[in-house]
């Protein structure tokens, strides 16, 4: 569904953040991609979603293809009408709006109101809590809350694939649980998942595939199992003891 290959990228045309990344996400398949910070995990998901291009950076080497389409060069807005989104790091919602409101600016492509309104419906039973809180204002969420918001925003969208960075960053471990289970729901209805985490158990507990980055590179890569089995990688690379 996902292909990259030998995919390099430059920032301000001087350094080469990735040194040729190759890496797969089959048909609802659930990827983790690890490694310590500056490993070039997010810069290789603004790569594949196009983003890259307004962080000053570029694809600079290697193809990408989804759904077999090389989509390398491609504009975000044309790369998310073809099923694939991206929720960056950091929970950008929109702090004034309500959280239904926040879910509508996702679905802006929709035509109609009814198609909207069952879009919003898919949102609220796949994460039931937005439901409970969509006329809350947006910025007095929790930091879990306003996860899950970003996520259904993603999902209006009606991907087949989500790139999602770091949604346990700074959430208490009831709230990344809580987060993790949307993520779940979302694989069982037939999402694909492509996760950067630095929270290597709940990542490897989702994910069936796992890539493990350093410097720009992948160095390691196996079934989700079998790296969490792997006692060099559990210690050098994943930090679980
Ligand atoms: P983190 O978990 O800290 O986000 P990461 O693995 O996602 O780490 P990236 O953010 O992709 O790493 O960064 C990879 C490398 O690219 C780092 O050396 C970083 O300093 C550099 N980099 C990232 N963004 C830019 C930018 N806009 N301009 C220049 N260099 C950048």
């Amino acid at each position: 569904m996902l292909s990259l290959l030998n995919v390099e990228v430059l920032y301000a045309d001087v350094i080469l953040a990735l040194k040729g990344v190759s890496m797969q996400v089959a048909p609802g398949g659930c990827v983790a991609l690890l490694g310590a910070n500056g490993a070039g995990k997010s810069t290789t998901l603004k790569a594949i979603s196009g983003v890259i291009d307004s962080d000053d950076g570029r694809v600079s080497g290697g193809s990408i293809a989804f759904g077999g389409r090389a989509i390398r060069g491609h504009d975000t807005a044309s790369i998310v009408r073809s099923g694939l989104v991206h929720v960056m790091e950091g929970r950008r919602v929109l702090p004034h709006m309500t959280v239904e409101q926040n879910l509508i600016i996702g679905g802006h492509m929709f035509g109609s109101t009814a198609q909207m309104r069952l879009a919003l419906d898919g949102v609220y039973q796949a994460i039931p809590r937005l439901a409970d809180l969509r006329t809350r204002t947006a910025g007095y969420l929790s930091g879990g809350e306003q996860q899950m918001l970003v996520i259904g925003r993603a999902i209006m969208a009606e991907p087949k694939l989500m790139l999602i960075d770091e949604p346990s960053l700074g959430l208490a471990p009831r709230m990344t649980e809580e987060v993790f289970a949307v993520l779940h729901r979302l694989r069982a209805q037939g999402l694909a998942l492509l996760i950067v985490e630095q929270n290597t158990r709940v990542a490897l507990e989702i994910a069936d595939y796992g890539y493990v980055m350093e410097s720009g590179r992948i160095v390691l890569e196996g079934r989700a199992d079998e790296l969490r089995a792997n006692e060099d990688v559990r210690e050098f690379y994943l930090g679980l003891d």
